[in-house]
């Protein structure tokens, strides 16, 4: 990546150069890497793969982790548009097995049959609450990441992740929705795990009304490589929610520095997620 502006530097830019270039400079938006995209059976009708696109770009998203029940509405998305689309393996074959696939073994040869098929960077995003993280086919999905390096992205207490890292102290976990943990929690599991990332989707809590919740404008400024912006389009109806979402989105990374705010928005999902999708590429294709 060429050297980073900030955003003075970039007005500056933007005031020596000729008219019409801008314009494009003072509404061009911070490029987005969205960490939670779901692109599920039940939209694929409402939703063509070129209007979800569309959708995600119009919003200024330029790289998203994407995940689906079944796993073929990654692969129409990623047919789409595979500039944007990251690959992402769901467990679910279809909606409503979030409480159960814990205890489904036919997942595992689903998995095996999807992972000698195609290219992902991440096993997710899947659904734990504490023990279950122990349960045989939880430890199967943990020893395939594992095997294929890819990362876990986990929507879950505290608990299965500590168990998850007892079973594997090397895996890499994006925590969705940062385990809806308040921020004295969150910060203590980042401190304990280097390889732990959370993505912000659905934290609405941590900046309302222009204000953070206590605690939480520290923990980013501290903390700032660790996490991921998501709209979590995890419902048909949240297709239509994009823009008001990633319009909260952008009034919480226009209340950080503007290189915090880059971090979040962009550079964090593309040096944990995407570098690491074309390293995995290069080595298996
Ligand atoms: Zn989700």
């Amino acid at each position: 990546m060429s050297r980073r502006l900030n955003r003075p530097q970039i007005l500056a830019m933007c005031i020596v150069l000729t008219m019409p270039t801008s314009v494009i400079c003072e509404t061009k938006q911070q490029p987005i890497f969205d960490a939670h995209i779901h692109y599920s059976h039940d939209v694929w009708d409402a939703i063509t793969p070129q209007d979800a696109i569309r959708r995600l770009r119009a919003a200024g998203i330029v790289r998203a982790l994407v995940s689906s029940s079944s796993d073929e509405g990654t692969r129409k998305l990623y047919q789409a548009d595979p500039e944007l689309v990251i690959p992402e393996l769901r467990p679910y074959r279809k909606r409503g097995t979030t409480d159960s696939w814990m205890h489904d073994k036919s997942i595992i040869p689903y998995l095996n049959q999807r992972l000698n098929s195609f290219r992902y960077v991440a096993i997710g995003e899947f659904h734990l609450q504490g023990e279950q993280a122990n349960l045989p086919v939880v430890r199967e999905v943990i020893k395939l990441a594992s095997k294929h390096q890819l990362m876990l992205h986990v929507h879950s207490d505290v608990e299965a992740i500590e168990l998850i890292y007892e079973q594997d102290p090397s895996a890499h976990i994006l925590w969705a929705h940062a385990g809806f943990e308040d921020a004295s929690t969150v910060v203590e599991m980042l401190d304990q795990h280097k390889n732990l990332w959370a993505d912000l989707s659905f934290r609405w809590d941590i900046y309302t009304n222009n204000r953070f919740l206590p605690g939480w404008k520290t923990l980013l400024l501290t903390h700032p490589d660790r996490f991921m912006l998501g709209i979590d389009t995890y419902a048909p109806q949240r297709w239509l929610q994009i823009q008001s979402t990633m319009n909260w989105q952008r009034s919480l990374l226009k209340a950080l520095p503007v290189h915090i705010a880059q971090a979040i928005a962009f550079e964090n999902g593309n040096r944990v997620i995407y570098d690491r999708y074309m390293k995995l590429k290069r080595e298996r294709d």
